[in-house]
């Protein structure tokens, strides 16, 4: 043991001499005063932000920083102090990183992404907590070679593990046919070992962004990255003082590292796996993730993460729908004795019969349910999945959903022998396994017969259609008998509750109040409760004693009211996965929405990520909240303070997204016509005055209102 940590304080030596170096170099060539940023992030340099409290901005406060990294070393030989030495490394390489930014704008090589933004992290929020990614994954260094690097990263990939690379395990990947980008959960981040921070760092911020852990408490970082970041390190290939010195940062933040070296094992810690078939397991044990497996039998990998893949004209054998062909959905129930368990049909030709370039089909894909706990309620939400299921399937791309879906087969999975019959393998064993306390039994049917899709449209499918937009309608919040609260995100923001009401969705944007009931319905003890609607305190900012009580008890007590209209006064919290955040323009009297995926600034001078770091990590912000995108039209959006008239400014993407609905509120509501063309965007204005002189032009309602502050 004392030899490991001799040769941790080795490399955290080499990392501060490093550091020192490199900022020297950097101060040369442009400057003390020269600006220190990674793109796109609210938090500076983030751990350096978490552990001390400050935000580095110019290379002179990054030379301040070397002191901390000298701080941390101390050549004691006992565990703390070693994995402290870690720590150290960890800040000098997140040092050096930000000197390549410094005097570079682009320091990464193509293909590579180094550091990963704040809108990225939010991103993978939902699909953290709903376990969709059960872990994360740091492969680091060098394998013996490219085919089982890309065993081991394949097997990550296939388990819905979201794998970072780091080192030439990168080039050994790019070798091989694994797919590669945020959409498949495989990152390539950088080469040299320092870039490794980059991966840290994302740890960090899910502290800062979801978990409202506090900068410069670094201890409470790393209780948080501990107990809620499930990662850990696969270090492959010879290992430097200084890869041992950044691995006992890792460990410092609760991360196991497995290696394929002979090292002194450290219990459930630090890991040595010499059979590389067997690395994977021994990771997943060291850091106790659990991942469900479900066989089906299809010729082609099942995983959530081919949910990204695209298939281009040039991959693709055949395609259905997209406008080209009639194509929909259908998931319907039937009583028991209708449906047969587990029976497939294929009517109509099967897609080795079908000539043509390129190729196409009708296609009708009827999922048949029954089961006693099963509502009506719950057709649509089972039918989404059908969308998920689908894209998962290597080879299969699924876009849109009902009768406007669009779904191409790639050429690979043809050849693999993927034929009409798995699409029903595939949507028979999802609907069982995920759905099982409402399916009982479930038989699928798929039609590719042009007159039987043609006519089943019209008699089955389309009344279906009609009845449930008819039951949205007039699903409203006053007339239903219970909210919903969804706590999800509680495993990474613990004092954050949604409150999902018929014209609130969750502020991800992916429970409606349907989907929390199914969920609840499903799983009577799981994350979503029904909430009771009782004791009115005020209608108007929609404020009830029972809502309250429900956020206090599962807020741990540190939420004790809530309003679900209003914006100013204890507006619902926030946990970091918002799709939208809404804030005030006092200048303008109303608000401007930005949507995650905006990347430039707005007319209240900061960015999407700069705007939600003031109001994520379940804290209320009066004046600021995140939500979904649908919530944007809802006549209940800031009904406090007069609803959505209020929005001034959005960016134009969120802005021809929300404009059919949109328009159609500010019609019912103030029967305003075109309401959507009245707000600003950034291609007419980002500047107070600009945006003010539109509204003007425009006659926007919101500068004749009542002040809002
Ligand atoms: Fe998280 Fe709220 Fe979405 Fe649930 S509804 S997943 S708590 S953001
Ligand atoms: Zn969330």
């Amino acid at each position: 043991m004392q030899n490991l940590f001799k040769t941790i304080f080795t490399g955290s030596n080499q990392a501060l001499e490093a550091a020192k170096g490199a900022v020297e170099g950097a101060i040369e060539k442009k400057g003390e005063d020269h600006k220190v940023e990674f793109p796109d992030t609210a938090y500076s340099l983030p751990i350096i932000y978490a552990a001390t409290g400050n935000k580095i901005e110019t290379l002179a406060d990054l030379k301040g920083a070397l002191d901390v990294v000298e701080s941390l070393i101390v050549e004691e030989l006992e565990l703390e102090k070693a994995l402290n030495g870690g720590l150290a490394t960890a800040v000098a390489s997140e040092i050096i990183e930000a000197t390549k930014y410094a005097v570079d704008d682009n320091p990464y090589p193509e293909g590579c992404t180094g550091f990963v933004p704040d809108h990225v992290i939010r991103s993978l929020g939902v699909p953290l907590v709903t376990g969709d990614i059960p872990g994360i994954a740091v492969v680091l260094g060098d394998c013996p070679d490219s085919e089982t690097a890309a065993n081991i990263v394949k097997d990550y990939q296939s388990k819905g593990l979201l794998t970072f690379l780091v080192g030439n395990v990168v080039d050994q990947i790019k070798e091989t046919d694994v797919k590669v980008g945020l959409d498949f959960r495989v990152i390539p981040v950088g080469y040299d070992v320092t870039s490794v921070i980059h991966v840290v760092s994302v740890a960090i911020r899910a502290g800062l962004i979801f978990g409202n852990v506090e900068a410069g408490a670094f201890d409470k970082h790393m209780e948080y990255t501990k107990e809620r970041v499930p990662a850990f390190v696969n270090a492959f290939g010879p290992l430097s003082e200084l890869v041992v010195s950044a691995g006992a940062g890792a460990i410092a933040l609760g991360f196991p590292v497995i290696t394929d070296q002979d090292v002194t094992e450290v219990p459930t810690l630090l890991l040595t796996q010499k059979d590389y078939e067997k690395v994977v397991q021994t990771s997943l044990e060291a850091r106790n993730i659990k991942i469900k497996v479900t066989e089906i039998p299809i010729p082609v990998s099942f995983a959530a993460a081919f949910e990204g893949e695209r298939i281009r004209k040039d991959d693709m054998y055949i395609e259905f729908g997209g406008n080209k062909t009639e194509a929909w959905e259908l998931v319907t129930s039937k009583e028991p004795s209708e449906v047969e368990d587990h029976k497939i049909e294929v009517i109509g030709p099967d897609i080795d019969e079908v000539e043509g370039d390129p190729k196409r089909l009708p296609l009708a894909v009827v999922v048949e349910v029954a089961g006693r706990n099963m509502e009506d309620d719950f057709e649509p939400v089972l039918e989404r999945r059908i969308h998920y299921f689908m894209n998962y399937t290597e080879g299969v791309m699924h876009v849109g959903q009902r009768d406007t879906s669009w779904i191409r087969i790639g050429n690979d999975a043809f050849e693999k022998g993927f034929r009409m019959k798995h699409i029903g393998e595939v949507l028979y064993a999802r609907m069982i396994d995920e759905f099982d306390s409402v399916v009982d039994k479930c038989q699928i049917k798929i039609y590719t017969d042009e007159d039987k899709v043609r006519e089943l449209k019209d008699e089955q499918a389309q009344p279906k259609y009609d009845a449930r937009d008819a039951r949205l309608e007039e699903l409203n919040d006053d007339n239903v008998e219970k909210f919903y609260s969804c706590l999800l995100c509680q495993s990474f923001a613990p004092a954050h509750v949604c409150i999902i009401t018929p014209e609130r969705l969750g502020l991800c944007g992916a429970v409606s109040w349907l989907d929390a009931k199914a969920t609840h319905e499903l799983d009577p003890t799981g994350p979503c409760q029904p909430v009771e609607i009782d004791g009115l305190i005020d209608d108007v900012k929609g404020e009830w004693e029972s809502v309250n009580k429900h956020v206090e008890d599962n807020s741990g007590g540190s939420i004790e009211r809530i309003t679900l209209y209003s914006l100013m006064d204890d507006p619902m919290t926030s946990c970091g996965c918002f799709e939208c955040i809404a804030g005030i323009m006092p200048e303008a009297n109303g608000v401007i929405i930005v949507s995650r995926e905006h990347e430039g600034t707005t007319p209240v001078g900061m960015r999407f990520g700069e705007l939600a770091s003031m109001t994520g990590g379940g804290v209320q912000t009066p004046g600021f909240m995140g939500h979904g995108r649908y919530f944007i039209s809802s006549r209940k959006f800031m009904s406090a303070e007069g609803g959505p008239k209020r929005i001034v400014w959005m960016p134009k993407e969120l802005k021809d997204y929300v404009r059919e609905s949109l328009d159609a509120t500010a019609k019912k509501l103030y029967d305003i016509d075109n309401f959507t063309d009245m707000v600003c965007d950034e291609t007419i204005a980002t500047d107070s005055e600009g945006v003010l002189e539109y509204l003007q032009e425009k006659g926007h309602p919101a500068l004749e209102m009542d002040p809002l502050m």
